[in-house]
């Protein structure tokens, strides 16, 4: 199974608008005919409408970075999915490791927002990982486990197809320290398996898997390089036109 990669720009809580504007007309100018790989960025809320403006008709895809979990109501700072899809989003993260650890979100919580995404009809990015602490307390397995089974046992296969996972060991998230490419398959490897077990072996194969974690224009390639990997999840690096042209690029196939 061919599976085309995927590569994410997370901005999370980084640009003011004049640098949000002239990083999203950047993208444009280097990436909007882009071929070989799905490109999609993630801006703060206030500003996936003026991504999406900037990125109208190019290769460029615009996602939110997090959900809230009900469709509308008295829930004051809350963004739905129905918001979402009514600003031309097409993908949203759910339960991205900084939710999880500034915001409370717990792996019901994730399985909440994830099911709102699906409802709305638009892409779930579902992140998970692990901390350092349970790597080396040799638990990194069981904590995907649970994180995958959690979002995912209440749906059918058929209702995930737009499903993307993101592998973000905490301890590769911003701190400049990446998994190794040896480390990253193996634990991509897992995730495929572990998947198929529940949603089978067809549905594992066409599962796009993206590892995040200090993703730079240095070691993408050898990341992206891995059979199971089918795209990166970048923060720090998409705040640098340059360095995430060049991970996109790095991640085209054909
Ligand atoms: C992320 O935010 O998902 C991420 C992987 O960040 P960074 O690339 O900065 O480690």
């Amino acid at each position: 199974m061919t599976r085309t990669p995927i590569i994410g720009g997370n901005w999370k809580m980084n640009p003011t608008l004049p640098v949000a504007e002239r990083l999203a007309r950047e993208l444009r100018n280097r990436l909007g005919s882009h071929r070989g790989s799905q490109v999609a960025v993630f801006p703060p809320f206030v500003f996936i409408d003026l991504a999406r403006r900037v990125f109208r008709d190019s290769a460029l895809e615009v996602g939110a970075q997090d959900v809230h979990p009900l469709p509308r109501g008295a829930y004051t700072s809350g963004v739905s999915a129905e918001m979402l899809v009514s600003m031309g989003c097409t993908r949203v993260l759910v339960g991205h490791s900084e939710r999880r650890a500034w915001f409370g979100d717990t792996d019901v919580r994730v399985a909440e927002k994830l099911a709102a995404v699906l409802g709305a009809g638009l892409a779930p990015v579902l992140c998970v990982g692990e901390t350092l602490a349970e790597r080396q307390s040799g638990t990194t397995e069981s904590v995907l486990a649970r994180q995958l089974e959690t979002a995912l046992a209440a749906h059918k296969a058929a209702a995930l197809s737009k499903l993307v996972i993101a592998y973000e060991p905490v301890w590769a998230i911003g701190t400049g320290v990446t998994a190794t490419p040896e480390q990253a398959q193996a634990t991509h490897a897992f995730v495929r398996s572990h998947v198929g077990r529940h949603f089978g072996a067809a549905f594992a194969d066409a599962l796009r898997i993206q590892y995040g974690g200090s993703v730079n224009a240095e070691n993408a390639a050898a990341l992206l390089g891995c059979a199971d990997i089918d795209g990166a999840l970048v923060g720090g690096a998409s705040l640098d036109a340059g360095a995430f042209t060049a991970i996109a690029r790095a991640g085209a196939r054909g």
